[in-house]
């Protein structure tokens, strides 16, 4: 009797761990975020001013275009 009750606390251990590990690795990808900044230049380049936001170009109006920071 004795050794049931260990080999079902054994069992419940190993489950709870399993989900205790499952909810864990979930909570590591909502950890922080690393939101690339998005930037945005005119695709001609007339000027240098780099925005943060989307918009047209002071000189061409040209829609901005995204720059991915490498
Ligand atoms: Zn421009």
């Amino acid at each position: 009797m004795k050794k049931q009750a260990f080999l079902l606390f054994t069992v419940i251990a190993l489950v709870s761990t399993t989900f205790v590990s499952c909810g864990s690795a979930e909570k590591k990808q909502e950890g922080p975020i690393e939101t690339a900044k998005e930037q945005y230049q005119c695709p001609m380049k007339c000027t240098e001013e780099i925005l943060d936001k989307p918009g047209t170009c002071t000189v061409c109006g040209m829609e901005l275009e995204k720059i991915t920071k490498s």
